[in-house]
């Protein structure tokens, strides 16, 4: 079987000054790591190993480079996954570490837990023979200055780092072996000045990560307070089962952005080696190894890729399922070009005159196949 491996440097406006060192990171991380998948490393190293090298590059928010808390110190989280087994390891607001990710890694191997936090984390890793850093070893000037200019301003807010005005650079690899496994990791210093002891999605199974052979694997980045609340790499993986990739990473960004209101990107592979990447931030940096072993590393601009009607997508999903709750609506083997008139012909026979309004920005791009995903996911608002 052809190994996989995508990885992801952060979703949020990279400026131009910063895209060359984002590119470089990403495509670094896949130029060392998939010669090694083919040779046969497991997803689960290729994963570690992948983001261990984003870990150590201070373009990135994840080991050194990371932002600094509200105090001004350094807070690490980081989640492994292993979908083969369905087992992973997490640790969060860890300090005196490099690589996050591998002490992960030896949690999901513990007997009697799988997340460890702060002091403890560090205990742990003592015993696992962790060399202990001192954070301001993890300190760069980019976001000592950051901090400075960020911790009196009450302007300020987290989720202003996703939606355009500042950084965030959480790191994350996706990755299928010859063997067909796969596996995902993910490592971030979390949001720029988050209260001590904040733990945002990424060290959480389901939200900033998650790997089950049976359906496929996903990393996230983005505004953590909201990828929680959508479990976004599960849902990911649960459009999955009903779509292809690229459709079901689009469609949990849209999940994302319409039922957790936040901003976030994803990077995702199936059980059958196919990848997924979307976003609602303005841009995402992110690299993978195509069909030749050739390496694609990108920033990727929201307007791009993002055509589908996310805006009034609840909104949507909520008209769709009344109509399915209606038998006389004839769903089945309707065309694309019908629909708009068909459902339309529907709710003025059965509505007493009203018209369904789809208010997208671009009604002509809606496809039957985007319309079969919606209905899918409007079933997941029953
Ligand atoms: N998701 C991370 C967090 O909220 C931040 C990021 O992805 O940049 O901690």
């Amino acid at each position: 079987m052809k190994p996989r491996l995508i990885v992801h440097g952060g979703a949020w406006d990279i400026p131009d000054k910063f895209v060359d060192d984002h590119i470089k990171g990403v495509h670094r991380a896949v130029e060392e790591i998939y010669p090694l998948l083919e040779d046969g490393m497991s997803a689960l190293d290729a994963v570690e190993k992948a983001v261990n090298i984003l870990e150590l590059d201070p373009t990135f928010d994840a080991g050194r480079g990371a932002f600094l808390n509200a105090r001004g110190d350094i807070e690490l989280d980081a989640l492994i996954m292993d979908g083969k087994e369905l087992d992973f390891g997490a640790v969060c607001a860890v300090a005196n570490l490099m690589h996050p990710v591998s002490l992960a890694r030896k949690v999901m191997g513990a007997k009697d837990f799988r997340i460890l936090a702060g002091a403890g984390a560090m205990e742990f890793a003592k015993t696992c023979g962790f060399e202990e850093l001192d954070p301001r070893e993890l300190m760069t000037e980019r976001e000592l200055d950051f901090y400075e200019k960020i911790k009196n301003d009450e302007q300020f807010t987290p989720i202003d780092a996703f939606s355009g005005q500042g950084p965030s650079d959480t790191v994350g690899a996706v990755a299928m072996d010859k063997d067909g496994n796969l596996a995902c990791a993910t490592s971030t210093g979390g949001t720029p000045r988050k209260h001590p002891g904040r733990i945002g999605d990424s060290p959480i199974i389901g939200s900033g990560g998650y790997a089950d052979n049976c359906l496929g694997a996903a990393s996230a980045t983005g505004y953590g307070e909201s990828l929680l609340r959508v479990m976004l790499c599960r849902t990911a993986c649960d459009f999955l089962r009903h779509e292809a990739p690229m459709q079901a990473a689009d469609n949990s960004i849209c999940v994302l952005k319409n039922r957790g209101q936040g901003y976030g990107g994803i990077i995702l592979i199936d059980h059958f080696g196919d990848y997924g990447i979307a976003h609602n931030t303005p841009r995402m940096a992110f690299a993978y190894a195509d069909d030749n072993g050739n390496i694609n590393a990108h920033i990727r601009l929201e307007e791009d890729v993002n055509t589908r009607p996310c805006k009034d997508y609840k909104d949507f999903c909520a008209k769709i399922h009344l109509l399915l709750k209606d038998p006389s609506f004839p769903i089945e083997n309707i065309k694309t070009v019908d629909f708009l008139e068909a459902m339309n012909a529907w709710l003025i026979s059965t509505k007493g005159g009203s018209s369904f309004d789809f208010d997208t920005d671009s009604p002509e791009s809606i496809t039957w196949e985007d319309l079969t995903q919606l209905i899918h996911a409007a079933s997941m608002y029953e």
